[in-house]
């Protein structure tokens, strides 16, 4: 596989700031901030996006949906409101490709997006 900055930061190999971490996932902030709250949760293991999920890893997304309600709640943005964002391949924007979902909040967010 080809070197992937997220795989990277999961391996503490590339540095970032860590919110939180458990067997199968990382939350940390993302560094260029859209948001006062802007935090990226990532499984450890390699997927590039959401088109690549399986039924198998329905527990894992549950797991990511838990760790972002958990930095939400962290962050201070539990109560006043916050999104989540999962962009796929190119015109949702994608950037990196080793799949995120994007913890935003701590502002009044405009809708539609993008
Ligand atoms: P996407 O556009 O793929 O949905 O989002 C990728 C996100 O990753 C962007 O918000 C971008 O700022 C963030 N990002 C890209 N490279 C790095 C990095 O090396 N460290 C951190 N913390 N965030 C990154
Ligand atoms: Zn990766």
């Amino acid at each position: 596989m080809e070197s992937c900055v997220f795989c990277d930061i999961a391996a503490r190999k590339v540095p970032a700031r860590i919110l939180l971490e458990d067997d199968d996932l990382v939350a940390f902030e993302d560094v260029r901030p859209q948001a006062p709250l802007h935090a990226l949760v990532i499984p450890k293991r390699h997927l590039a996006h959401a088109n690549e999920l399986q039924p198998a890893d329905a527990a894992l997304m549950g797991k990511l949906l838990l760790a972002a309600q958990v930095v939400a709640r962290e962050k201070g943005a539990a109560d006043s409101g916050w999104r989540l964002v999962m962009n796929t391949l190119d015109d949702a924007g994608q950037t990196v490709f080793h799949l995120h979902l994007h913890v935003l909040g701590g502002r009044e967010l405009g809708w539609p997006p993008g």
